[in-house]
């Protein structure tokens, strides 16, 4: 079955800079009126480049919900007139739960939003305040809790290694995130090193850092409390209710094409992708002349696509059919061969049903695996 494409919209603004943000983020809107002007140009000028209706538009950052939303609804226009957008699109915005007001919420669901990834990180208001984030736990529910009244498909981002947060804790926040009715979530490890502050905490107060055995242990946490709640793990790092899966997350996934915009943005066409420039200005500066800002193009040799696609569908519970996954593996040198076997008899990999997939353990030790296949 021939997949539809998706769109990405890169909207690098938000109110403040969270401890720990290694995004293409910006704080202060000076260009905000500018840089829409210039997504709509890079739109319009890169239609024809994937074969529409695209039926998904993700819009990420940054804090997308911090952008006027008729600035969101004029770029969803032009994907809609430029490429076509299918009918039940899955339009999602990431969302920070202070900017969710209802007024917010309402213009939003307006223009075509139907789902929002609503950054909770933790329900715990000391866990919060080291990531510096604005919100604090009551917030980010009640943000959860309207935006679900309004009949939004809700994603809430929990994580993992926050300094002080224990596995009784991040229980608690998950299973008030659970009963709250989400469908969707997504838990990503804290990662410290670009975060000057937190490396600071780190050395003054080691013992508020959860070692490695300690983080497996968390994430298996998850696992089991999202299963048992209702929301099988669909991806290493995500969970969700059967049919709420993201439309959109899943084509990266599965190496369907996405076309993406604005600053950083990296698309793909099933064969070449292509990374717009890093920076505001520049990013400007070049739609501005030719409408496009691309400044890398890769086209991974034929047998590097292959483990690639088979490094990516691991990540995926489903795992990869048999087929895909013999015919990367005769790609590796007979020693990678061996070891890939090793895995197997480690109980890292599985095969069953006709697909290859990793093994609970084996999600824990992914990098073992996928170092072999890079
Ligand atoms: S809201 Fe997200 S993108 Fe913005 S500063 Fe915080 S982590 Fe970075």
């Amino acid at each position: 079955m021939t997949e539809r494409p998706g769109a990405y919209v890169h909207v690098p603004y938000s109110a403040h800079r969270c401890s720990y943000c290694s995004f293409v983020a910006v704080t202060g809107r000076e260009t905000e009126g500018e840089y829409f002007d210039a997504l709509v140009r890079e739109v319009r000028a890169r239609g024809g480049e994937v074969d529409g209706p695209v039926d998904s538009v993700y819009f990420g950052g940054g804090t997308p919900s911090f952008a006027e939303p008729a600035n969101l609804g004029r770029v969803l226009a032009a994907i809609g007139e430029t490429f076509g957008v299918s009918p039940g699109a899955e339009v999602t915005a990431e969302a920070n739960p202070d900017d969710l007001d209802d007024g917010r919420l309402s213009a939003l669901a307006g223009l075509g939003v139907t789902r929002l990834s609503v950054g909770v990180q933790s329900l715990e208001d000391e866990e919060l305040e080291p990531l510096e984030r604005r919100h604090d736990a009551a917030a980010a529910l009640e943000a959860v809790r309207r935006a679900l009244l309004l009949g939004l498909r809700v994603s809430a981002d929990l994580m993992i290694g926050i300094p002080g947060q224990t596995r009784e804790s991040l229980r608690r926040s998950l299973e008030a995130i659970l009963s709250s009715g989400v469908g969707h979530v997504s838990v990503y490890l804290l990662e410290i090193e670009k975060a000057p502050r937190l490396v600071a905490m780190r050395e003054a107060a080691p013992g508020l850092f959860a070692g490695d055995d300690e983080m497996a242990a968390r994430w298996e946490e998850v696992d089991d409390l999202c299963t048992a709640g209702g929301l099988p793990r669909y991806e290493t790092s995500n969970w969700a209710k059967p049919g709420e899966e993201s439309r959109h997350n899943l084509k990266y996934w599965r190496r369907d094409p996405v076309v993406a915009f604005g600053v950083s943005a990296a698309s793909f066409d099933g064969i070449v992708r292509r990374v717009n420039s890093g920076s505001i200005p520049s990013y400007l500066r070049s739609v501005g002349q030719s409408g496009t800002a691309f400044v890398s193009r890769e086209a991974l040799p034929p047998e590097a696509a292959l483990r690639e696609g088979v490094l990516l569908g691991l990540r995926l519970a489903a795992g990869v059919q048999v087929e895909a996954f013999e015919a990367a593996l005769a790609t590796l040198p007979s020693s990678d061969r061996r070891r890939m076997e090793d895995v197997f008899e480690a109980g890292l990999l599985e095969r069953e049903g006709g697909r290859v997939r990793l093994t609970r353990n084996g999600a824990l030790l992914s990098n073992e695996v996928f170092s072999l296949l890079l």
